[in-house]
């Protein structure tokens, strides 16, 4: 028996280990809910996981590692307030190769969104119950699953005694959500630099070496409050919001008329713009007793690799004010655009790298499908591709419902990506 029918064997023997683990981290609730972040728990039995592994371990929080403070990317607030970086602990494991080797770097986000306001209908959020071959539960595809699959592909290839020259490391990263990158930037900064990087995010098991970024805008209108009682004509914030509202969906047909997608984003060309919260005027009856002086929307920007933070910014304000130059109830005082979170620009890696034909004979010895595309969504992959040394690819299982209710894995998909995990290691690193 060569190594892949020894590897499919032991993935064979310790499927249900495997998701068991993956349920536990879905148990254990890692919610980033700002202006709260609970990563810690989760971590520790991340952590634990790694020891019993026989990995040199090194917990470390992302506000103790020199250089991250003064870094451009340094944007240590959510929507103006402050955003805690104590008690929020990056896990990293490095399993040292014999020497001589190329190393590779799994890295996964273990934080996760609320479980939001929808409700639950197949499972409890923090159940990892598994029905129907999906594991149920916040975090289980966005993104738990990455630190079962890296963990356990790793195991793997030592039970089974396969030669290793290079190291792989695994990592468990907070401050994801919610744009946050200092997780994943505190590792390289950390000094876990190395040859490849998969950057575990839900692709459906597309390779995707370019993904998109994006940029989020707290609007803010302002015009008199109350009521005029005949005295005189107000200017009404919320009829100034609608305009901006008609502003963004005016911008999201525009720059969609024509779309000139890069390489990858062919098959899924539009760039997309999310009006997500609106506001203003407060949340309770007696609130209602005139109109407010100041309305809100939250809106997500999306764009295309290779645009970075001023031509988005220029491009989107510039679009929603010339807009609203035409309208004379904004008498040229043009709404307040405030960043919520730090730009996040799309990424991409060279396609040729050598590192895609490893994983491509991987996907092909494991039997799946290989198939490169764009992730259609911003991840933190563009830490590594724009400010470290380290190139990186966006890979995940499929699954439903990242943000949602009643999110889920695929679980064949995740027992398939340790087979080919394990087999991208020995390709890469043997
Ligand atoms: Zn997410």
């Amino acid at each position: 028996m060569g190594l892949p029918e020894h590897i499919d064997e032991w993935v064979k023997d310790n499927r249900s280990q495997l998701l068991e683990f993956l349920s536990e981290l879905v148990r254990t609730p890692s919610v980033v809910s700002p202006p709260l972040a609970g990563e810690l728990e989760c971590q520790r039995i991340v952590e634990a996981a790694y020891r019993r592994s026989g990995s040199e371990v090194d917990v470390f929080s992302p506000s103790e590692v020199p250089g991250l403070r003064e870094h451009p990317l340094y944007f240590d607030t959510w929507d103006g307030a402050p955003r805690p970086l104590e008690d929020r602990p990056d896990v990293v494991g490095v399993f040292r190769g014999a020497g001589g080797g190329r190393s590779l770097l799994l890295s996964t986000h273990v934080d996760t969104v609320p479980m939001g306001s929808q409700p639950w209908r197949e499972a409890d959020p923090f159940s990892g119950e598994v029905k129907d071959g999906k594991l149920y539960g916040r975090g289980s595809w966005d993104t738990k699953w990455g630190i079962a699959v890296g963990l356990f592909a790793v195991r793997c290839l030592r039970e089974i005694g396969a030669p290793l020259r290079g190291d792989v490391i695994l990592e468990s990263v907070v401050d994801e959500e919610y744009g946050g990158s200092h997780g994943v930037l505190a590792s390289r900064l950390r000094g876990y630099n190395v040859d490849f990087a998969i950057n575990s995010e839900p692709t459906s098991m597309t390779v995707a070496p370019a993904h998109r970024g994006g940029g989020e805008w707290r609007i803010t209108v302002r015009g008199d409050a109350g009521m005029a009682f005949g005295d005189r004509r107000l200017a009404n914030s919320v009829y100034k919001l609608a305009r901006v509202v008609d502003a963004i969906r005016e911008f999201d047909v525009e720059r969609n008329r024509d779309p000139r997608p890069p390489r990858f984003f062919e098959s899924d060309p539009e760039l997309p713009s999310y009006t997500m919260q609106v506001g203003g005027g407060g949340d309770s009856y007696a609130d209602a007793s005139g109109i407010p002086h100041e309305c809100y929307l939250i809106a997500w920007i999306e764009e295309y690799p290779g645009t970075d933070r001023e031509e988005h910014t220029r491009r989107f304000t510039g679009f929603v004010n010339s807009y609203l130059e035409r309208d004379p109830g904004f008498d040229g005082v043009y709404p307040e655009y405030t960043p919520t979170i730090r730009y996040l620009p799309g990424s991409s890696v060279d396609p040729s790298h050598p590192f895609f034909g490893a994983l491509e004979s991987a996907f092909r010895g494991a039997g799946r499908e290989y198939r490169l595309g764009a992730a259609p969504f911003a991840a933190d992959t563009y830490v590594f591709n724009l400010h470290s040394p380290t190139p990186a690819v966006t890979l995940g299982p499929g699954g439903g419902n990242a943000h949602a209710a009643d999110e889920h894995v695929l679980v064949e998909d995740v027992v398939d990506l340790v087979r080919i995990y394990a087999r991208v290691v020995l390709g890469w690193c043997g």
